[in-house]
């Protein structure tokens, strides 16, 4: 991928589609993205069901306004090519026009037990191809409730530690607020994104470029309000993405921000 240098100053509004979406409406929304404005603090990107990657990605070549990234919602844990049947390799999203790869979205590791191990080698694949992993982290809810939320989200980001890379992105969506409408605190949020950063920094170094998103039931109504949060660099949206009026105010809300 041709990576812009401002994306790691940018904003991210990173729509994630899961197993919804078909021909017909991915067009329709696609369409009318297509001529929504142009904002420029704003890296957008989309994440629909693999097998709709080349649509999306051929119908954004041709964008009025804003350059939006194609992303992928997860990738095959084996390199290159060969008998994994069902399996889709890191060069093969490169190849359908893939910028962006989900790494260890809670999903997967709730219905598919993916855990560091299998993370790690993911972000690998990713990374020797030229593609940015955004890995997603994020404490389950008896994992706050014991005080242990901070312990979880370290334990995930040690994935990171001695990666070939500078660039590090990562949405922090607790597991109690996704597809639940319910929102951590500004204050929750503050804090676990400067955490991130600090620990980020400790496994990587000085040096790195990073984004931190928050993730979970962000919506039009909210997303000004998180945005402002310190720390915040954009969000990782799972429903409201689905519908333009919702993910194009959210995506406004990032350029205000
Ligand atoms: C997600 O899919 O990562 C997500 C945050 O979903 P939602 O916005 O629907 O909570």
């Amino acid at each position: 991928m041709e990576q812009e240098q401002n994306i790691w100053q940018q904003k991210w509004v990173v729509g994630n589609w899961k197993m919804n979406g078909q021909l017909q409406e991915n067009n329709a929304l696609v369409h009318k993205l297509r001529n929504f404005p142009a904002m420029d603090k704003v890296c957008i990107g989309i994440t629909p069901p693999t097998v709709y990657l080349s649509q999306v990605h051929n119908a954004v070549q041709i964008v009025l306004g804003n350059k939006i990234h194609t992303c992928a919602q997860d990738v095959s844990r084996f390199p290159d090519k060969g008998a994994y049947t069902g399996e889709v390799s890191a060069e093969m999203l490169r190849d359908v026009g893939v910028d962006i790869v989900l790494i260890g979205h809670s999903e997967r590791s709730l219905y598919f037990n993916e855990k560091n191990d299998i993370q790690r080698l993911k972000i690998e694949n990713v990374l020797r191809v030229g593609l940015i992993p955004l890995l997603c982290v994020g404490e389950s809810l008896k994992e706050r409730e014991d005080g242990r939320e901070k312990e979880a989200v370290a334990y995930q980001l040690s994935v990171f530690k001695g990666l070939k890379t500078q660039n590090f992105a990562v949405a922090y969506e607790p597991v109690w607020a996704i597809g639940t409408g319910k929102v951590a605190t500004k204050e929750q949020i503050a804090d676990m994104h400067e955490f991130i950063y600090s620990e980020i920094l400790s496994l990587v170094g000085n040096n790195a470029n990073i984004r931190v998103l928050y993730g979970g039931s962000v919506n039009e109504k909210n997303a000004a309000d998180i945005f402002s949060v310190p720390h915040v660099d954009g969000a990782l949206v799972g429903g409201a993405s689905l519908k333009y009026d919702a993910f194009t105010a959210i995506i406004t809300a990032a350029q205000e921000s």
